[in-house]
């Protein structure tokens, strides 16, 4: 990580929160040492925070040929898998993408997370999350029921607290659980339930205890209940979400990453699918898109959650999941941008690292052409003009006439 220090001046700059104006923005070491006004240099361009993930799944081939996704990593040695996850998580940064939180981790994900934490790659921040679920859970389905080397599970409470703890000593940020059955999943219904309130109750208890975020899959009503109902950290998909539930989640202001565009693309099926999930994907779509009328306005706390894994949603389609959401939920194009940035970095306390354009906080930001927080449809691929994370260039150039003041940073 280059120690020098840099800036860019006089790009308007949004810091996450609100339009500062012309504004010169330092950094040094990976770190904004200043945010400052500034004569205007330019009013094309301006500066916005890089955009946050909550919800990826990186353990997917990112060869530009990646074969059938449910068998390759049954068949990929774990250190191979951390290269591509590597991979994965460079092209997401590179998109604009600056930090994922992975919710189906293992230690592949880790040992790519620790060499980018120690700066042996440039790359985005990336949190892991392991799962704790049940045997034919939504987490289990993903191996076909023969295949002998299958990921941890937990059938009783006990064994529930046993495997969080092992995801804490194994370095793991936070917790994934399941309160319903899945998409794609092989053999299960969405309507399942996904272990009994005892398993998830021990599960929260014991995450918490170890100072874990705990991210609940869920796609129906009565899985809802439970994840409230035991406490949990954010609702992943959130399908059965009902205007029953508004007042609790809007009481504890609990975060919802809605992944609508991964559901669309498997229930119009734009991206190859089984006849079962696509199947399975129409009627959550239809429930979704009948519950979430009005959620959005009614200010439930939709964060920026995809579900990508570089194959049914690529990264880089994160800039159209914004879009969509910002439609869904009847936003303005600057509280779809907050989704994507301060109040995703809040959702999972990483308000003092990233997600705000403030001194101390990662110098993790795009250089774009046009004004994403007053019309975020400028926010496509081609107006990405330079992406720097956790201080490095991660992809483009700095637009010429606001080269910065020092060579650029990570020469
Ligand atoms: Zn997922």
């Amino acid at each position: 990580m280059s120690a020098r220090p840099a800036s860019l001046s006089g790009l308007p700059l949004w810091d996450g929160d609100a339009d500062r104006g012309p504004s010169t923005i330092a950094w040094q070491a990976g770190r904004i040492t200043d945010v400052a006004p500034a004569a205007a240099a330019s009013a094309e361009y301006s500066i916005v925070p890089g955009l946050i993930d909550t919800h990826v799944h990186l353990d997917s081939s990112a060869s530009s040929r990646p074969g059938d996704w449910m068998t390759w990593p049954l068949i990929t040695p774990a250190s191979e898998r951390s290269l591509h996850v590597v991979a994965h998580a460079r092209h997401a940064a590179a998109a604009g993408i600056t930090t994922l939180r992975d919710l189906s981790g293992s230690d592949v994900q880790l040992s790519a997370a620790r060499a980018l934490d120690e700066g042996l790659i440039p790359g985005p921040r990336l949190l892991v999350h392991g799962a704790v679920g049940m045997t034919a859970g939504h987490g289990d389905l993903f191996v076909p029921p023969h295949y002998p080397h299958r990921a941890p599970l937990a059938d009783s409470p006990d064994e529930c607290r046993k495997l969080v703890r092992q995801w804490a000593r194994s370095g793991a940020d936070g917790i994934k659980i399941f309160t319903s059955g899945g998409v794609l999943s092989i053999g299960d219904k969405v309507g399942w339930r996904n272990q009994t309130p005892q398993e998830i109750a021990a599960t929260v208890d014991e995450a918490h205890a170890l100072g874990m975020l705990v991210a609940a899959h869920t796609h129906t009503a009565e899985g809802v209940d439970i994840a409230l109902e035991f406490g949990v950290d954010s609702i992943e998909h959130g399908t059965g979400i009902e205007e029953r539930h508004w007042e609790t989640l809007l009481e504890r202001n609990l975060p919802v990453a809605p992944t609508l565009l991964i559901n669309d693309a498997i229930a119009d099926r734009r991206i190859p699918v089984s006849d079962d999930a696509a199947e399975k994907a129409r009627a959550v779509v239809a429930e979704r898109d009948a519950n979430f009328a009005g959620a959005g306005a009614a200010g439930i706390r939709f964060v920026l959650g995809t579900d990508a894994n570089g194959i049914m949603v690529r990264f880089g389609d994160q800039l159209e999941e914004l879009r969509l959401m910002k439609r869904a939920f009847e936003w303005t194009s600057e509280r779809a941008m907050r989704a994507g940035t301060s109040d995703a970095a809040d959702a999972i306390r990483l308000s003092g690292t990233t997600g705000r354009l403030r001194p101390g906080l990662g110098a993790d930001f795009l250089v774009v052409r046009g004004r994403p927080w007053e019309d975020i449809d400028v926010l496509v691929p081609e107006n990405i003009v330079a992406v720097v994370a956790r201080g490095e260039l991660m992809a483009g150039a700095f637009p010429d006439d606001v080269t910065p003041t020092a060579a650029h940073p990570g020469t």
